[in-house]
Formats: structure tokens, sequence, C-alpha cells
């Protein structure tokens, strides 16, 4: 039988430092029906960073130009800059039963929850200890020492929202952790209201 199923939306969130970028960067790479999405932001790129491929960097005059037009799923406001998910990549995507990976906080994912609920599948990453994140933070060292202290001040603040999430997961131990988030999307993929044609296939055989 020629399973069609919709694709899901995998959010994974985490305050900055916990690892969830490098998590996301591994998991594309292993499997090939998962494409990232690429977010909007008014920030400025980091030195690491890429334009178009980490985030697409819009000035502000741009990114509320596009967010008044229905660009956006969502947008929100984070350390002072704003951020958006556009919306044409998501849905082709979705249609086409590819899955979308998400790197976003918990009002992003709240957001994406209220656009499409059944096609959300949320993970949320928390660091092994404060000490650990303070020092990831620190060793990343492309921000500057002030906004490593406020992304330090909110991260206790997004990790409160951890109860939100369909899984929560401790990344203690890299290859463990996505080994967890593997077989979390192997799950999924399974989930009866995934499976558009498994309706067809039980008619034909009752
Ligand atoms: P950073 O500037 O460190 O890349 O991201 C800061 C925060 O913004 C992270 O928690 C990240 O998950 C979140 N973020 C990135 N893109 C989006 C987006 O499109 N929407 C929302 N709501 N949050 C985002």
């Amino acid at each position: 039988m020629n399973n069609k199923r919709k694709g899901m939306m995998i959010v994974l969130s985490s305050p900055s430092g916990a690892g969830k970028t490098t998590l996301c960067k591994k998991i594309l790479e292993n499997d090939k029906n998962i494409s990232m999405s690429i977010s909007a932001t008014t920030r400025p790129k980091r030195k690491s960073e890429i334009d178009s491929k980490d985030y697409f960097f819009y000035d502000e005059k741009k990114f509320f130009n596009y967010k008044k037009n229905g660009f956006f799923i969502e947008t929100a406001e984070v350390f002072g800059y704003n951020y958006g998910t556009p919306k044409k990549f998501v849905e082709e995507k979705l249609t086409k039963g590819h899955d979308i990976i998400f790197d976003i906080d918990w009002q992003g994912t709240q957001k994406l929850a209220s656009y499409s609920k059944t096609d959300l599948v949320s993970i949320f990453i928390l660091p092994p200890s404060t000490k650990d994140l303070e020092n990831r933070l620190k060793k990343r060292a492309e921000d500057s020492i002030n906004t490593v202290k406020k992304r330090m001040l909110k991260a206790k603040a997004e990790i409160s929202h951890w109860i939100e999430y369909d899984y929560v997961l401790i990344n203690d131990n890299l290859e463990l952790c996505m080994k967890n988030i593997q077989n979390i999307i192997f799950v999924e993929r399974l989930k009866r209201h995934r499976q558009f044609s498994i309706f067809e296939f039980v008619e034909n055989l009752i």
C-alpha cells in the first residue's frame, strides 16, 4: 500500500545554549524527509551565520511590511528583536508529506498550535544544569557579555514553559538526546490521524 501522510511540524524549543541548534543540524543530516524552517529576524547576523540559511536577516521596515501582508504564520519579539516564520514554505512542505523542524521559542510554539494543533509535535530541550547552560553561552562568545547576561536571566522564564510541550528531554548526552528525538519522530509519523490512505485501505478491508 502506498500510504500517503501529511507532513508534521516538529518544534524544538529550549533556552538559548541548551544545544538545540546542534541537535537540529544533526537531525537534518540524518533524515532527508525533514527540512528546516528558516525564520526571518531583525537581529544582527552573528559571524558564524549565513543569510538565507540560518535566518533571513531583514531590517525592521521589510519585516513589518511582510508581516502586514500575511507573509508569516507567527511572529514574536525576543530580546528586543523580531522573529517570524514564513508561511508559504510550511504550507507547501506539509501538503507534500514532508516534515519541518522549527527552532522557535514557546511563544511561536503556542501560535503554531493555534495554526494547526494536529500537525504539531513539540519537544522541549532542557540543559543538564544552570552551570552548564551558562558555560555553553559563554563558550559561544558570539554575543556581547551583556547579551549573555540577558539570555541567562531569560532562560529560567523560558524553562517555565516546559509543561506546555508534548515531550521534554534533558540534553546531558547529545547522542542519546538525538536518538530520543529520532524515536519521537518515528512514532509520530505512524500516528493514525497522519495517515491519509489508511482510511481507504480499511474501507476496502471491511
Ligand atoms: P537566536 O537569536 O538565539 O537565534 O534566537 C533567539 C530565540 O528566538 C530562540 O529561542 C529561538 O528559538 C527564537 N526564534 C527563532 N526564530 C523564531 C521564530 O520564527 N519565531 C519565534 N517565535 N521564535 C523564534
